[in-house]
């Protein structure tokens, strides 16, 4: 069987290489041109989507957001050219009513849909230890076990399409809210007279010290914010998450601040570095990313 795979992003790239190893030909495509160092012989990189929809009976996306799958799945004619029966599994995080409407297209093409978005980030993507969220018909996500276990070591079955994208959402507005309070936390101590690193060894000490804060401790001790997790993608699933919040009536008014000043802070060089960069970003008052101190 032919697996096919877009999106070779921060995540895709490792993603690719981990179904790669259950020995199926692979046939991937990105926008953008791409080099892949040390890739098998059995995977190949194509020049247009449509290519690898005709070959693949399992086309993985991971894919920035909702208008990167309209542009590389539909507009492109992707989505015409896939066989009857195969399936799409879209593992980029997208909204839950967005993840919906790709369902209902791809569903009216003969094609079946699967979402998984993932928590974890490069590391675990390049170790095949990623948490899998996945939703849609049972006979689809059985077809696609093998190769998500290939990616993940857990994996949350959740029922229906829009399940996972909302448990996803929910994740990362905790996670959104970790660095921004943290950023806070750091600003204040900054004013206090300390530097980051006694900040955060007392910090580190206390019972509010969580695993993203230890994972990005190096991150921001040295100022060093090469995106694993870029802050674009944390605004976009922070809009997302209030989105629908506002749809389904749910009670999360901190989540607006939150959006805004994540919109702010993507709209400048921020955009591209990684999320531990927030914590910069609140020391320097939005001005511009900080040295490490
Ligand atoms: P990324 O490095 O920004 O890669 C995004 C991918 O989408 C690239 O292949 C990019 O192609 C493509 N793309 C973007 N806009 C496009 C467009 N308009 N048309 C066609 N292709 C387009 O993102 P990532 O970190 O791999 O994340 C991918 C998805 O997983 C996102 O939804 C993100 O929120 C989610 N996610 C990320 C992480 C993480 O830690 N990084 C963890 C869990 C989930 P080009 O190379 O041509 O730009």
């Amino acid at each position: 069987m032919t697996v096919g795979w877009m999106g070779l992003g921060l995540m895709g790239e490792r993603m690719v290489k981990r179904v790669a190893t259950l020995g199926e030909d692979v046939i991937a495509y990105n926008r953008t041109p791409k080099r892949m160092e040390n890739l098998p012989a059995h995977v190949r990189i194509a020049g247009d989507p449509r290519e690898v929809a005709a070959a693949a009976r399992v086309t993985f996306l991971m894919l920035a957001d909702a208008s990167a799958v309209e542009s590389v799945l539909f507009a492109s004619g992707a989505l015409d050219a896939m066989k009857q029966g195969s399936i799409v599994v879209n593992m980029s995080t997208v909204g839950v009513d967005e993840s919906i409407r790709i369902a209902e297209r791809v569903e009216a093409r003969g094609v079946g849909y699967v979402e998984s978005p993932v928590l974890g980030t490069t590391k675990p993507a390049e170790e095949g230890k990623l948490v899998a969220l996945v939703a849609g018909a049972e006979p689809h996500v059985e077809t696609v076990l093998p190769y998500l276990n290939t990616m993940a070591h857990v994996i949350h079955r959740l029922g229906n399409v829009g399940n996972g994208s909302a448990m996803k959402l929910m994740v990362n507005y905790l996670l959104a809210m970790s660095m921004l309070t943290l950023g806070e936390a750091l600003a204040f101590a900054d004013r206090a007279g300390f530097d980051v690193h006694t900040a955060l060894d007392v910090l580190s000490t206390s019972s509010v010290w969580p695993g993203v804060y230890a994972g990005k401790r190096a991150m921001i001790e040295a100022g060093d914010f090469d995106p694993q997790f870029p802050v674009k993608h944390l605004s976009k699933d922070v809009r997302l998450f209030t989105d629908i919040s506002g749809h389904w009536r749910a009670r999360t008014p901190i989540a607006g601040l939150a959006r805004d000043l994540l919109r702010r802070a993507a709209q400048g060089p921020f955009a591209e570095l990684d999320m531990a960069a927030l914590t910069a970003w609140f020391r320097d008052d939005g001005r511009g990313p900080s040295e490490g101190r």
